[in-house]
């Protein structure tokens, strides 16, 4: 069953278990965002941190 996706929430990252697959949008009601960096300066330095990957 596919799960609902979170239109406030859009994704291209299709390797996650919360990605809609459909749809380019997250499933979860919320994220977390983080970076990897200690002075982020661009996109690349973010990261989501509810990443998590398909089995
Ligand atoms: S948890 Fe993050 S990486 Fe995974 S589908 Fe949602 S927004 Fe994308």
């Amino acid at each position: 069953m596919e799960q609902q996706a979170n239109r406030s929430i859009g994704c291209t990252v299709k390797q996650c278990v919360h990605h809609c697959q459909s749809q380019n949008y997250c499933t979860l009601s919320q994220i977390n965002v983080g970076t990897h960096e200690t002075n982020p300066t661009k996109v690349e330095c973010t990261d989501c941190n509810s990443f998590a990957p398909k089995m």
